[in-house]
């Protein structure tokens, strides 16, 4: 039978997925010798057997957690149950990946009336006795017993404005006692020690299922079969007196990421304190200043913490009585900026290497680094300053709860949301609000680890708001009154509140990012190329890292003002000579914008896709709109309306567009290919270096691939031979239908390369409209029908297995063959990894999703390496 309880002793960093990341670290301190107040971990399998038994615990369970608890009970020189000596626990969970405040925790277990007398008795504090005692009642009654937490709270409030007390340290022993027989009234609460033992851990176990563990485990793709880990561990106090207090630490700097010890302080405080924001914290110095022993242990501590797992740390401690004690190392979650900087510190401080620092940052932590700021020139007065919890400039409309936030934003308004302070129950409210803004809390608050996390702008601690929830309200010091729904700015990265629509500067770089840049290039085997029309997209994307374009959408570029109506008098024209004169005016355009994006991507690839929509997309929809051009072509309205209606579809995706349109006016595509060699015979011409592709959109055959080869060739020869001179090109196709990937051996001998065009892929996979999409898909993620939108990331199962079918049986055919991706997916590092492991040659993506695919497509090499 497996061993279902482990001792702090028996367990290592390494033990996570048994022993929860939380345990594992417990047991990795305990080895390391550092002051952990000792305990047991119940593991995550005996988590997973207690829901296979339909919530029950196995039968053998609490007798093999009471010989770990004997053995507890030896080290720490008391005992549970025992009023003369008492032994008290906290009972956490823990699973194996970090899911920070979203289950339940119990402290201070293991009092009941006799033994919270018991250790009044033996501490000599009563007060502190009785205040531990009505604490534990509370948080038992709430999280094993289901009463509602507030009600306790009501009782204090109450119990104080009868009592003419004001804040906790004013109540006496007696008044806690006198609390505590009220709190009896409200919750059938067990005496008995180890049935509290029992209850807690089926808490713990079933806090797994909490609504907000739930939703926190959907936005991080955790699995819903990990369960979680319980560690009982023996409590030590902070609460105790001024001697004694609770702190929160980050081995560097969580925001910006400089290598700073940091961490919060609260004196005469337990952890919970800390953690719950309900106090602003001192700056860990103040503990220096008082306590420079203490202090001195806590540095030392957190240095070797940091050399051990050679990762940034975020931990929790305690003092009591001026004894300090660990309880528990993890590493730390940071802002996008921070783990950049984090990164790239540690490996010119030889901590780890470069390939280990490229798998240290998310992509999402990518993004939130080229996250717009504040722009410093256009602030206007800032009415109130907190604490800058996470960075970036957010605009929104005031909430004052998550619901709200929810629903103000539902229709995309973005929201701010403002609260007294933010606890897990908040989540879905925090989710979709572009910033945070709290009353309380630190910077190791929920609020501010949980937007951290989230790459959400954040302020916290913002004492000198109040906010009144009734009235939907945050008044300023200065009387300033910000009003639900009224607008405002954050500065995350200052800590700044400002009224009205501040604007915001890009996203800005740092020396450190493009440090990691180069290594991802280094250590990446995908090229990256961008999706681009303009030459202001094109110079963007090449400024951050783009190979190439990958894919030139022509039909962007016939919708100006002026060639709109060359457009529209080519598709309306009624014989070949009229279609001859428009396409000719068009290809000035054509030729001059394309020369632009030659110049832009001097020395890199340029793939010129051949027109692709379906031709009623350029043509206008209202008879007044009909009647202007009308006079403006100089043809009757009433050609043009039945022109139109003629070219109108019942499916225009799977109708008349891509390639077949070059099969039916092969005109327009001799157009579009001497526009494309022409420019690049300018280009060479004023000195770049051009490398145009030609890309046949929609293929679904062999025949057309041949037929429009003829074509291009032809065209391409004509223009070559008029200059005299020879250019660099290639031509290939986009393997976009189910049928060419299906055929793509036959396919591979025609072509030199062959880009997934995975959003018509997908389509066509899955026979979902791209464009109607959102009428259902949201229910179908909602019942789980899809794991998650196949339009966002490479739906690997069916869509890759024909790209792999597709790839697999076209390579070798032809030599050097290239194969990339231009649909959505190719900025999606999911799929990326998925196109790596391919084999394709590069992604293509937009142009501010480049930096995010060049990490991840060097994740995806040296991840796999790491790993083996
Ligand atoms: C595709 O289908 O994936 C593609 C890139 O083409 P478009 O999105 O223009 O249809
Ligand atoms: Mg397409």
């Amino acid at each position: 039978m497996a061993k279902r309880v482990y001792l702090f002793n028996e367990g290592g960093k390494d033990d996570r997925e048994l022993l929860g990341g939380k345990g594992a670290n417990l047991c990795e301190m305990t080895t390391l010798g550092l002051p952990v107040p000792f305990g047991f971990i119940i593991t995550t399998p005996t988590c997973r057997e207690f829901f296979e038994a339909g919530n029950q615990l196995p039968s053998l369970l609490e007798q093999e957690y009471r010989v770990a608890l004997d053995l507890v009970e030896k080290k720490m020189g008391a005992r549970f149950g025992d009023p003369e000596n008492p032994l008290l626990f906290s009972v956490r969970s823990g699973a194996s990946v970090s899911m920070p405040g979203m289950m339940n925790t119990i402290l201070n277990l293991g009092l009941n009336d006799e033994i919270a007398e018991g250790l009044a008795k033996k501490t000599d504090n009563a007060r502190f006795a009785y205040d531990s005692y009505r604490r534990f009642i509370q948080m038992f009654a709430d999280v094993v017993l289901g009463v509602d937490g507030k009600l306790f709270e009501h009782e204090i409030e109450k119990y104080k404005a009868a009592h003419n007390k004001v804040l906790d340290v004013d109540m006496t022993a007696e008044d806690w006692q006198s609390i505590i027989v009220i709190y009896k009234t409200l919750a059938n609460f067990p005496q008995d020690p180890f049935v509290q033992l029992k209850l807690a851990v089926e808490a713990v176990f079933l806090s797994w299922y909490t609504p907000r563990a739930n939703v926190y485990r959907e936005m991080n793709n955790i699995p819903d079969t990990l369960g979680t880990a319980v560690s009982v561990q023996a409590m030590v106090f902070g609460n105790f007196g001024d001697d004694s207090g609770s702190g929160v630490a980050f081995t560097r700097n969580p925001s910006t990421g400089e290598h700073a010890f940091f961490g919060e302080y609260l004196f005469n405080a337990a952890g919970e304190d800390v953690v719950a924001g309900t106090r602003t914290p001192l700056p860990v110095e103040a503990l220096n200043e008082r306590m420079p022993e203490v202090y001195k242990e806590l540095y030392a501590t957190q240095a070797l913490l940091e050399k051990h797992y050679r990762d940034m740390q975020d931990m929790e401690f305690t003092v009591q009585q001026g004894k300090f004690y660990m309880l528990q190392t993890r590493s730390g979650k940071r802002t996008g900026r921070a783990s950049i900087k984090i990164a790239v510190d540690m490996v010119n401080e030889g901590l780890i290497t470069e390939s280990e620092a490229l798998m240290r940052v998310s992509p999402e932590h990518v993004e939130a680094f080229l996250h717009p700021m504040v722009d410093p020139a256009a602030k206007t007065s800032i009415v109130a300053n907190g604490l800058p919890a996470s960075p970036g400039g957010a605009t929104g409309s005031v909430v004052f709860s998550a619901e709200e936030a929810v629903e103000v934003a539902r229709d995309g308004t973005a929201v701010v949301l403002v609260r007294r302070e933010t606890t897990p129950e908040d989540i879905h409210g925090m989710k979709v609000a572009e910033g945070i803004l709290t009353e309380l809390g630190g910077m190791t608050s929920h609020a501010a680890v949980v937007a951290r996390g989230m790459g959400v702008c954040a302020i916290t601690g913002c004492g000198s708001l109040t906010i009144n929830y009734q009235q939907g309200t945050a008044v300023t010091a200065e009387g300033v009154v910000i009003k639900r729904g009224d607008i405002i700015t954050l500065d995350g990265t200052a800590g700044e509140v400002m009224l009205g629509d501040i604007p915001k500067t890009e996203a800005s770089s740092s020396d450190d990012f493009q440090i990691l840049l180069s290594w991802a290039d280094k250590h990446r085997k995908l090229k990256v190329r961008a999706n681009a029309e303009t030459p202001e997209d094109a110079a963007k994307a090449r400024e951050l890292g783009a190979e190439g374009i990958g894919l030139c959408r022509t039909e962007h570029m016939f919708f100006a003002a002026d060639r709109i109506d060359k457009m529209r008098g080519m598709i309306l024209s009624e014989t070949k000579e009229e279609r001859l004169k428009y396409l000719d005016m068009l290809f000035e355009f054509q030729r001059d914008d394309i020369l632009e994006l030659f110049k832009v991507m001097d020395g890199l690839p340029v793939t010129v896709r051949l027109l692709d929509p379906p031709l009623h997309e350029f043509l206008p929809h209202t008879p007044e709109e009909m009647s202007a051009l009308a006079k403006r072509i100089g043809k009757p309205v009433e050609t043009i309306k039945a022109m139109t209606e003629n070219l109108h579809e019942v499916n225009p995706m799977l109708g008349f567009r891509g390639c077949r349109l070059s099969v039916v006016y092969p005109e327009i595509t001799e157009m579009q290919v001497r526009a494309i060699i022409s420019a690049a015979v300018d280009a060479t011409e004023q000195g770049y270096r051009p490398f145009p592709e030609i890309m046949i959109p929609l293929v679904v055959n062999v025949r057309e691939i041949r037929m429009l080869n003829e074509i291009i060739d032809k065209g391409i020869q004509e223009v070559l031979k008029e200059k005299a001179i020879s250019i660099p090109y290639k031509v290939g196709t986009m393997m976009e239908t189910p049928r060419a990937c299906l055929g793509a051996d036959r396919l591979a001998g025609e072509v030199e390369f062959m880009s997934f065009g995975t959003n018509d892929l997908t389509q066509m996979t899955y026979g979902f409209s791209r464009d109607d999409v959102g009428k259902f898909l949201p229910q179908y993620l909602d019942k789980k029908l899809v794991e998650s939108d196949p339009f966002v990331s490479l739906d690997q199962r069916a869509v890759g297995k024909l790209m792999e079918m597709a790839v697999t049986e076209s390579r070798g055919r032809k030599k050097g063959i290239k194969y990339g991706i231009c649909g959505e997916h190719g900025g999606d590092p999911r799929s990326i990894q998925f196109c790596h492991d391919l084999g394709l040659d590069y992604v293509s993506c937009s142009p501010f999703r480049v930096p995010v695919a060049r990490i991840a497509a060097a994740q995806a090499n040296v991840g796999g390496a790491l790993s083996d």
